[in-house]
């Protein structure tokens, strides 16, 4: 069984952008620039956004944060949303989801300029990937392809089961490993992955187990800590966990430890490779943030379109 250390390769990114990011400076051009705005101060989001800013400043580029108050009405965030598509000195932008009940998620990320979507959830980049059309792609099951390219293990032809239907992991990960491989970007390379056969499960499936079973890759998506049972997975299968779940425990510094949604001891030794949770699939999300800020510069500053 070999780790997909999601740690290292995110790693790997970012020192490549931060030499990139460092040559157009030398060359004397400004950074890339991403604005992240966050509405009230849920402490899990507030979590992930200070990780998301701690990476940007370690690979060179200018984070603007902007706090919104949790009462703020939704025509507030999207005159925000609106005046981010237009401000040029910005190259992309995210919206920290969840957004407050009172607020449309739906709304938000339809108003979002899909060449500034770095995250890659607007309707218009989710349309576009799917017709295979350049924009940006979901972050985390990018990630997930960029993990697998780095360990060389193929998806063409192979059974992949996704467990779970999210519009953030579960839905763009089956829509991205079952295409052809295609360009995204102007300056991406192609991907080598994709041409899977996927089946995508949820929480009405029958027989999930049964499914399972017949994967060579299974990519877990649930948000349930232990869902993955090691009776669930043939032998030599590959196992992502995407899960990140919080469970008590007083013997850690916050009073919790995180877990994904696979039986990890169980299902490890049945496995060919396997994500360890944290340190997996987490760090690769961020990592590929940062590759779409650099690439949303890229397509301004040095003239690449999107068309
Ligand atoms: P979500 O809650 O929006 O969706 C969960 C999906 O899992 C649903 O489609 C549901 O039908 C399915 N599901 C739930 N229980 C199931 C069961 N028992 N059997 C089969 N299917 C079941 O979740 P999400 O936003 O896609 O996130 C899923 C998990 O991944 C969460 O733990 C989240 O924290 C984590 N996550 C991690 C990253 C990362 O970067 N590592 C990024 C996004 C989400």
């Amino acid at each position: 069984m070999i780790l997909l250390d999601g740690k290292k390769v995110a790693q790997e990114i970012r020192s490549k952008l931060r030499d990139s990011v460092t040559f157009n400076i030398e060359k004397g051009l400004r950074a890339p620039k991403l604005a992240i705005v966050i509405v009230g101060h849920n402490p899990a989001s507030e979590t992930y956004v200070a990780n998301k800013i701690k990476a940007c400043q370690e690979v060179g580029i200018e984070v603007e944060k902007i706090v919104m108050e949790e009462s703020i009405k939704e025509r507030e965030l999207l005159a925000m949303v609106r005046r981010l598509n237009r401000d040029k000195s910005v190259d992309g932008f995210i919206v920290q989801l969840p957004l407050p009940e009172h607020i449309s998620e739906a709304k938000v990320l339809t108003a979002i300029d899909f060449r500034k979507d770095v995250d890659g959830l607007t309707p218009m980049s989710m349309g576009r990937a799917i017709q295979g059309l350049p924009a940006f792609r979901s972050a985390t099951p990018s990630g997930i392809l960029e993990l697998l390219q780095a360990y060389a293990i193929p998806t063409e032809g192979k059974h992949v089961v996704v467990i779970g239907r999210s519009n953030i992991v579960g839905k763009p990960m089956a829509m991205m490993l079952m295409q052809r491989p295609y360009l995204s970007l102007p300056n991406m390379s192609a991907s080598a992955l994709g041409d899977a056969t996927v089946t995508v499960c949820h929480s009405k499936t029958r027989r999930l187990g049964a499914i399972c079973r017949t994967a060579d890759i299974i990519i877990v998506a649930a948000g349930s800590p232990k869902l993955l049972k090691a009776n669930m997975v043939k032998e030599g299968a590959v196992v992502i966990d995407v899960g990140i779940n919080r469970m008590d425990d007083a013997s850690f510094p916050r009073g919790y430890r995180l877990v994904g949604d696979v039986d990890f001891e169980a299902v490890a030794p049945k496995c060919s490779y396997i994500t360890p949770v944290p340190g997996g699939v987490g760090p690769m999300t961020i990592a590929m943030l940062l590759k779409q800020t650099s690439l949303a510069y890229s397509a301004k500053v040095l003239g690449l379109k999107m068309k």
